[in-house]
This record gives C-alpha cells, sequence and structure tokens, in this order.
C-alpha cells in the first residue's frame, strides 16, 4: 500500500530495527518505545485493522509476539510484558496497518495503563451479551 509506513518497511523502502521476519510478518523496534525492546509485529500483507488479517496471518501475530515477549524477559531486566493491539483510531491507533506491540515490563518501570473500573447496572451484562453473541462470527478452521 502506497504511503504505508510499515509497508515502506517491508519493502526495505524505510530503515528500521528489524528483530524477526518470516514469510507472513515481520517485527521490529517500535520508533518511540514505552520501554526499550517495545516491538511492534506487523503482518506482512496491508490490512488497516486485525479484522480482515487472514487467519493463518493472525496465528503468526500471536506466535511471534509472544515469542519475542518471552525472549525479551530472558536477554534483559524485564519481568513480563504486554501484548496491546488498537483497532481504529478512537482506540488510539495511528498508524492503519494492523500492528501487535510487544511491551516489556518491569515492575519499576513507572508505567501504568489508565485503566478504569466501570460497573455494570442490573440487566446490563445479559443485554450485552445477548446483542454480542447475535453478531458473533467466529471462522474456526
Ligand atoms: P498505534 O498507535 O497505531 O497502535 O502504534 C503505532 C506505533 O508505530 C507507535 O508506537 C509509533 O511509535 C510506531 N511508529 C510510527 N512510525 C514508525 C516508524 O517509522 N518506524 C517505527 N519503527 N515505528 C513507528
Ligand atoms: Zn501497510
Amino acid at each position: 500500500m502506497e504511503n504505508c509506513v510499515f509497508c515502506k518497511i517491508i519493502n526495505r523502502e524505510l530503515p528500521a530495527s528489524i528483530v524477526y521476519e518470516n514469510e507472513y510478518v515481520i517485527a521490529f523496534l517500535d520508533i518511540s518505545p514505552i520501554n526499550k525492546g517495545h516491538t511492534l509485529v506487523v503482518p506482512k500483507e496491508h490490512h488497516a485493522s486485525i479484522s480482515p488479517v487472514p487467519a493463518e496471518f493472525q496465528q503468526h501475530i500471536l506466535t511471534v509476539s509472544s515469542a519475542i515477549g518471552r525472549a525479551l524477559i530472558k536477554s534483559s531486566e524485564y519481568d513480563g510484558f504486554n501484548l496491546h493491539l488498537s483497532n481504529g483510531g478512537c482506540a488510539g491507533q495511528t498508524v492503519d496497518h494492523a500492528h501487535m506491540h510487544v511491551i516489556p515490563r518491569v515492575g519499576t518501570d513507572g508505567f501504568h495503563w489508565n485503566w478504569r473500573a466501570l460497573k455494570y447496572e442490573d440487566n446490563e451484562q445479559s443485554e450485552i451479551i445477548s446483542n454480542l453473541q447475535e453478531k458473533l462470527k467466529i471462522n474456526e478452521s
């Protein structure tokens, strides 16, 4: 895809610090890391969001992301990692080529998700579940 920064990295039109690459995905260091070693795992096909990414690519994204997370723990001072994927601008996605963040973590890193804890009203959970299940389509092969 023209003018896509991640396609340009995949096609070697832009430089990146590449961590790993196979037929399906490429992984490179995020240019502005939350912690040093923060890696992006990107499908080699251009898809603006994760939903249209074919199943085998999605599997490679998850497999490679968790392997990189484990390697970051073994090779440095980190104790854990977050896998983070933003889908859509309202969710914070800034690059319109699907990607998974692998963010290495240690308890003293000073980074906190701004996570809130809302409360459900009486029947709200069952209404949400029935609406959601009506639309849920999972392509399991
Ligand atoms: P998003 O906000 O879409 O979930 O994440 C996009 C990420 O891509 C950001 O963390 C940003 O730092 C990273 N990024 C944007 N442009 C480049 C680039 O040219 N090279 C690299 N290595 N990372 C980039
Ligand atoms: Zn792209």
